[in-house]
């Protein structure tokens, strides 16, 4: 039984009187589960009118009653866990434990947006000149935009909106259309939590109803997380249109093995941060560049593919789930094909896998390539499913040159016993998150996630204090209070003394 996921506007979850809609799949065997609605002008609009006003009076709130919102939500969220777990496995096909990971990664945030009254503490100076105070106060922007991709529908969300609103914003949240149930029963626990109404809304649709956010005169900052042509284009219209943007896109990470390093932990960390999650993750790694006779080791990697089986989301057995959609399958399909015809050698095809009674599924099976070289377009292009690409260079030096050069920069690793290389990694690499001995590097929700080059556009990055600031504007306020009727002539002069 499929059904219309609700819009949340000033407060009230409603069905869109649209007549578009957009599909809603099980990954697994591609049946309607819901539509999701594409919401019309008139919705768009009032969407945004609920969160002008209502940002009259939160942005009134003191700011530890916002967090105390954000406590009460954050045990929510606990509470309901593994249903929200299940929702994100039935839409997305991930299984149920990196489902739970997900939702968790997003609660996380809430935790920190729990710290913003130490957030939002400005600075002051006493006696900048004689009897003269400078202090620095933070204060919201007003109406926030979040428009979010399908990989992670639990965690992008919650990585924006109550961080934003915590800092006393109002926000539109608009879900990838591919996973909107994840979104929509997050608000509806955000507004069980006692969230007044209009400070969250929810919109469906796609580049319509984003168009409509992004050139609006009440949005005044926009927060992207998804491929890069769409983050180009939103930073640019964005910022064209003068509004604050952070767009957080591609990526094509690579993982640095040495020859000191521990062979066991380099293989069976490969294999998962490779193909878990169908490789949709954008920090997955999809390059391990093996310098020196740590080569020898890549033959090693191929039983250690063979043995991944995918599966549905709740067999407990299955190391990953189906691709998001029919064209996320063929586009991976269509890359590995590219890798052949190009010269790479493929040692683990699965190309032809399909799970028996899902064949109408979006299933790729783990896949491994070696001798891959730069020009080839599994080198170049996000391929964002369970594929590794195998590349071989003799020194360090090499493989940071690699790496640098490669247009992305969000996330990198390297495997090594010896601290120099680790310490000359770090330091020299062009990539914003650096593990060390540690696959996937995202940083907890107190650092920020700081992504690169073409994996992001914009200044202040997500979560952490580079959120708070993001979200806020910074005022300062100069004071004099006169004690005595000291008679003063007029002052010509800049100097305050
Ligand atoms: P996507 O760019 O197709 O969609 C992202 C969002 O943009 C969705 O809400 C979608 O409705 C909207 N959108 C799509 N086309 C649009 C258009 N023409 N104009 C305006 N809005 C539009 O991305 P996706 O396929 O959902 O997500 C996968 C991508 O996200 C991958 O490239 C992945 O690397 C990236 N990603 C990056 C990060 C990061 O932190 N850098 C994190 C997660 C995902």
């Amino acid at each position: 039984m499929s059904h219309n996921v609700p819009l949340l506007i000033d407060g009230e979850f409603l069905p869109s009187s649209t007549t578009q809609f957009i599909d809603v799949t099980n990954p697994a065997n591609n049946e309607v589960i819901a539509q999701a609605p594409c919401a019309t002008d008139a919705e768009m609009e009032r969407a945004i009118a609920s969160a002008a006003e209502a940002f009259k009076s939160w942005k009134e709130v003191p700011v530890s009653e916002r967090a105390r919102l954000m406590m009460r939500y954050q045990a929510l969220l606990k509470e309901h866990h593994d249903e929200l777990a299940e929702i994100l496995s039935q839409e997305t096909g991930k299984t149920f434990a990196d489902a739970k990971g997900d939702v968790w990664r997003g609660i996380e945030v809430v935790e920190q947006a729990i710290n913003m009254p130490a957030l939002m503490m400005g600075e002051t100076v006493e006696n900048v000149a004689r009897s003269i105070d400078t202090s620095s106060f933070i204060q919201p922007l007003g109406v926030c935009v979040g428009i979010t991709p399908f990989n992670f529908p639990a965690m992008i969300p919650l990585w924006m909106f109550p961080m934003a609103i915590a800092a006393g914003n109002t926000f539109i949240l608009k879900p990838s259309e591919q996973d909107p149930m994840t979104p929509i029963r997050l608000a509806e626990l955000f507004i069980e939590a006692g969230a007044p109404k209009g400070v969250l809304n929810v919109v469906h649709g796609g580049k319509d109803q984003v168009d409509i956010l992004l050139n609006h005169k009440e949005t005044k900052a926009v927060s992207f997380v998804g491929s890069v042509p769409v983050g180009q284009y939103i930073y640019k219209t964005a910022t064209g249109n003068m509004k604050r943007a952070q767009c957080f896109a591609g990526a094509k990470n690579h993982t640095v093995i040495m020859p000191d390093a521990n062979k066991a932990q380099v293989l069976n960390n490969l294999v998962g941060a490779s193909v878990g999650a169908a490789g949709q993750r954008c920090m997955a790694i999809s390059v391990a560049v093996f310098v020196g006779d740590s080569k020898e080791w890549i033959s090693e990697l191929k039983p250690l593919f063979e043995e991944v089986s995918p599966g549905l989301w709740n067999d407990e057995k299955a190391a990953y789930g189906p691709l998001i959609s029919p064209k996320a399958k063929a586009r991976v399909l269509e890359l590995i094909q590219q890798g052949k015809e190009q010269g790479a050698n493929c040692l683990v095809d699965g190309s032809d896998f399909t799970l028996p009674g899902y064949e109408s599924g979006n299933w790729v099976g783990p896949t491994l390539f070696t001798d891959v070289t730069k020009e080839m377009a599994i080198y170049q292009e996000e391929i964002f499913g369970p594929v590794l690409c195998c590349m071989c260079v003799d020194t360090l030096e090499e493989a940071l040159e690699l790496v640098n050069s490669n247009p992305y920069g969000n996330g990198t690793s390297i495997f090594t016993g010896s601290g120099a290389a680790a310490r000359k990694y770090q330091h020299e690499v062009e990539v914003g998150q650096v593990g060390i001995n540690v696959p996937i590097p995202v940083p907890l929700p107190f650092f920020s996630f700081t992504g690169w080059k073409n994996s992001f556009y914009g200044d202040l990055h997500a979560y952490g204090k580079q959120a708070a600031r993001f979200y806020t504007e910074t005022k300062t306020v100069t004071s004099r209070w006169f004690e005595d009727d000291i008679p003063t002539g007029p002052n010509m002069t800049i100097n305050l003394r």
